[in-house]
């Protein structure tokens, strides 16, 4: 059977440049996936084409088995595909709750309100009238996440979910992760942190300079071979 959500062949250009040689990944319903590789390797344009935020020259993208290579990116929300891209945007100018809510108002209707991203996120609950130019990195990244979970995604996609945070904050957004995964919702996750990475998925996958280089359970796979793999060794 195939994945929910499912990368395949993917070619993608930025102009002259190929940021993607013919990927191919899924992620499957409750599944946490991690993607791992170094600087420009290609994971944003992975996560973003996935999106519908790039248009891939070849392959396709499909949801449940559909070939949604062609849907805009709100489409694929809708679908129950939600992106929290690097860079954590959010509204300066607007306080948490107020965000949030804006989060609310597309996707999909779910379980998931206010009151319960705040259970899973005492991070956000903490900070939730204030604005978001006050936010600390770590607490402008857990707002991303519980904006976008607020779509009620049955996928979402985190990009750089650690990258130059205290691994305080780090832990506490893992531990709301962790929620999220009970609740069943499938995650895709670019970890910088090779350690992290294995710990916390059910399968990963290396991208080097633009193509899958490694795919497997973290249980099959020694951290030397990841390691090797990352950094381009073997
Ligand atoms: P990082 O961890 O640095 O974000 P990454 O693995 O996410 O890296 P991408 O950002 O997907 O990698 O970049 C893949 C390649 O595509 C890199 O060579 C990058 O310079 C290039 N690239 C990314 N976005 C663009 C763009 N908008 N225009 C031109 N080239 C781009």
């Amino acid at each position: 059977m195939s994945a929910l959500l499912e990368a395949d062949g993917l070619d993608v250009l930025h102009g002259h440049l190929q940021a993607l040689h013919s990927v191919s990944i899924g992620v499957d319903e409750g599944e946490t996936v991690a993607l791992v590789g170094a600087n420009g390797a290609g994971k944003s344009t992975l996560l973003s084409t996935l999106a519908g935020a790039h248009r891939p020259r070849n392959g396709a993208v499909r949801w449940a088995g559909r070939d949604v290579t062609a849907l805009p990116a709100h489409r694929r929300v809708r679908l129950g595909m939600s992106l929290t891209p690097e860079g954590r945007r959010l509204f300066p100018s607007l306080t948490v709750e107020e965000n949030l809510q804006v989060g609310g108002w597309v996707g999909r209707p779910g379980a998931w309100d206010v009151a319960r991203v705040y259970e899973a996120f005492p991070l956000v609950a903490g900070v939730r009238d204030r604005r978001a130019d006050a936010l600390s990195g770590g607490e402008r990244q857990a707002v991303a996440i519980a904006r976008s979970l607020l779509a009620n995604p049955r996928v979402l996609l985190l990009d750089e979910v650690s990258l130059g945070l205290a691994p305080v904050i780090v832990d506490q957004l893992y531990d709301s992760l962790a929620v999220i995964r009970e609740e069943g919702t499938g995650l895709l996750l670019v970890e910088q942190d090779l350690q992290r990475a294995m710990e916390v998925c059910d399968r990963m996958y290396c991208l080097l300079e633009g193509r899958i280089v490694l795919a497997g359970r973290p249980g099959e796979l020694s951290r030397d071979d990841v390691v090797a793999a990352y950094f381009g060794l073997r």
